[in-house]
């Protein structure tokens, strides 16, 4: 299988924490740059780097023995938020809290960034407002302080509900959370959840994949994120593989497993709109959409990755240096996409979702400059049944789905790929 099925969860970003130099630079250095000095951004991502552990097959930014930094950290996530530019929040559409564990927050300090974050950001706009959660961190406490915080959508991470799974993958909840979780949610008034599960675990096999399914379908989620595991570089669980002592999952076991998911959810309503998303009519998740559409979003906190105008930045993976600073952090990894590489950019994240891409805005992003050398890469693929026209739209075939990476490398295009 190719491991497009491994590709980052959008809503997470960086890497444990670095030791590499870095400039004293800020987003506020790059804005100058920028072709519209008010740009329009939708969505803002906030990373709150505290887990109770690290589990071994994580390559997130993620600290888990610093707990005593909690409340420092949100005072300075509300130095950051009085920092960022006044433009930031009429047109807002999407808050999304990810990590790490937001919900790993003692509850004082979980309240008083929701709160924050929720007077901060007073859009003229109906907000999707998303936490990312673990079910061990869910009680009935914390669900209501979501709730009164502004929260309306909950990620959880389940990832299997398989005991001997959640070992394998170092997680330490008991399935049962699971449920409980959603009902503690449910009942504290948020109606919209979403579960993460992994597939492809070592030990797992198409029967207790479908059961984690099932479960899944049975908790009645309107949104399910399915995702191949990743033996990540620099992980642990990288390690132990290529010490032999694990046993991966074969490929064609894992098509299979991926296959199964898309025949099992479709029978039970949930339509898949992305290459590792399902959800019923209406549940969507709109943040994520913004990531796959390249609009704008402003990232927040330690790790976090934003995208503005062409121009994509990551505040630094540090925490000490994040919690010692003030106002806007410092950023890295400063790239700016010029004509060329926006267009294959657009094609990579917009052939992730199953709707495709118009054929009207196709030909129009072929007549940029450098956009003609990809016709003909379409029309191979065409040829080779990877994609499609499914009457105005340029979609991945259900093959083409599992060959994502080798298409969307394709269009993506060298130019691009030298500056990444
Ligand atoms: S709980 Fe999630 S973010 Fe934290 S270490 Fe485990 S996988 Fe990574």
């Amino acid at each position: 299988m190719s491991n497009d099925l491994h590709l980052p969860q959008a809503t997470t970003a960086g890497h444990a924490e670095g030791s590499d130099s870095y400039s004293r630079q800020t987003a506020g250095s790059i804005m100058s740059s920028w072709s519209d000095a008010s740009p329009c951004i939708e969505g803002v991502y906030v990373h709150v780097p505290f887990c109770a552990h690290r589990c071994h097959y994580c390559d997130f930014f993620t600290v888990a023995d610093q707990d005593e930094q909690r409340d420092v950290f949100v005072n300075r996530l509300l130095s950051e938020l009085d920092a960022i530019p006044d433009w930031i929040g009429p047109q807002l559409r999407t808050i999304f809290v990810g990590g790490g564990t937001p919900t790993y927050l003692l509850p004082a300090d979980l309240r008083r960034m929701l709160s924050a974050l929720s007077s901060r950001f007073n859009s003229e706009n109906p907000i999707e407002f998303t936490v990312e959660a673990n079910p061990e961190t869910i009680t009935e406490e914390v669900a209501g302080i979501l709730a009164e915080g502004g929260v309306n959508r909950v990620s959880l991470g389940a990832q299997s509900f398989d005991q001997g799974l959640l070992s394998t993958l170092e997680r330490r909840h008991d399935p049962a959370r699971v449920t409980r979780s959603i009902e503690l949610i449910h009942a504290a008034g948020i109606s919209r959840t979403s579960l993460d599960l992994i597939f492809g675990i070592p030990g797992q096999d198409l029967i207790r994949w479908e059961a984690d399914l099932d479960q899944a379908i049975e908790i009645g989620t309107g949104h399910l994120s399915c995702y191949g595991l990743i033996y990540e570089p620099g992980t642990p669980l990288r390690v132990r593989r290529d010490r032999g002592e694990i046993d991966p999952v074969e490929e064609d076991l894992e098509a299979a497993m991926y296959e199964l998911t898309c025949d099992r959810l479709a029978s039970h309503g949930l339509r898949q709109y992305e290459i590792s998303n399902w959800a019923r009519p209406g549940e969507d998740c709109q943040h994520n959409l913004l990531y796959w559409q390249t609009r704008n979003w402003w990232p927040i906190g330690p790790s976090a990755s934003g995208h503005v105008e062409g121009w994509r930045w990551r505040n630094l993976p540090r925490l000490q240096t994040y919690l010692e600073g003030d106002g806007l952090p410092y950023i890295r990894d400063v790239e700016h996409l010029d004509e060329d590489g926006q267009v294959g950019e657009w094609f990579m994240m917009g052939l992730r979702l199953m709707e495709g891409l118009r054929r009207e805005e196709v030909d129009l992003k072929l007549a940029c400059e450098g956009g003609q050398r990809r016709r003909p890469i379409i029309e191979r693929h065409l040829d080779q049944e990877l994609l499609v026209w499914e009457g105005d739209r340029l979609a991945l075939t259900p093959r083409g789905i599992l060959l994502a990476n080798i298409v969307t490398a394709d269009l993506l295009g060298p130019a691009r790929e030298s500056n990444s």
